[in-house]
């Protein structure tokens, strides 16, 4: 068997990253790794477990009652937290802030190294998150960073949270966005930034179709002797 191929997509909240891996991992049969659904998970159990936002090393103690599984229903994939599926609560801004919170934790992000690094080795995967290409798959065949302004990042997770019927005020996510990307770029633990070798994509004026036809093209030229 060939060594799996392993696709990296980085960059901040909002960018694109998890719309794109998914429809790229459909449609090259490759396996989509949502790693920010992880972190999402783990601040869903310390916002259950009573633990407030400014005492959130209270988690590290607690991570080995934790158990993170993706699988698959119907060919779309589910994110369970001790077995329970939580796909759909993790979705929201207060678990926003709660994963933001638990991802400067480096205990956190050791514990879910393992997990991300195993699903690697073992299928061809496209892994969207913060650090894939810096940290987690330092030797990714493909590595995309994926960026766009805040504003159109804001204006899109703005508009997915409405069509979930969520009540939301634009300002609120365009201000929740830019303290995130503070948090995501400044922490010392694993902060963003794009790898030395990776691909930088600005999909700020692309429509959803041509930057997936974008990274398309990236994929293929970087996989050209293997797929
Ligand atoms: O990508 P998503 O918005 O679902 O990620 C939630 C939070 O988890 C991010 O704001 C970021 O702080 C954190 N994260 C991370 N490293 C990753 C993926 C997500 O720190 N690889």
């Amino acid at each position: 068997m060939r060594t799996p191929i392993n696709v990296a997509i980085d960059g901040p909240s909002g960018a694109g990253k998890s719309t794109m891996a998914r429809l790229l991992a459909q449609q090259l049969g490759f396996v989509y790794v949502d790693t920010g659904a992880m972190y999402r998970s783990i601040g869903l159990y310390a916002k259950r477990a009573g633990i407030g936002l400014e005492e959130i090393e209270a988690i590290v103690p607690r991570l080995p009652e934790i158990t993170i599984q993706l699988r698959y229903t119907d060919g779309v994939q589910h994110i369970f937290l001790n077995g329970e599926d939580v796909s759909e609560e993790i979705r929201t801004e207060i678990i926003s802030r709660y994963a933001s919170a638990v991802s400067t934790l480096a205990p956190v992000r050791e514990y879910l190294l393992e997990l991300q690094r195993g699903l690697a080795r073992d299928h061809d995967v496209i892994m969207d998150g913060r650090d894939i290409g810096t940290v987690i798959l330092p030797h990714a065949q493909v590595k995309i960073f994926l960026t766009a302004s805040a504003e159109e990042r804001a204006r899109r997770r703005y508009q997915e949270l409405l069509e979930k019927g969520q009540a939301v005020e634009y300002d609120q996510v365009y201000q929740d966005l830019l303290a995130r990307d503070e948090k995501d770029t400044s922490r010392a633990a694993a902060p963003l930034k794009p790898a030395a070798d990776a691909v930088q994509l600005n999909s700020t004026a692309y429509t959803l179709e041509e930057t997936l036809e974008r990274m398309k093209t990236i994929i293929g030229e970087k996989t050209q002797n293997v797929l």
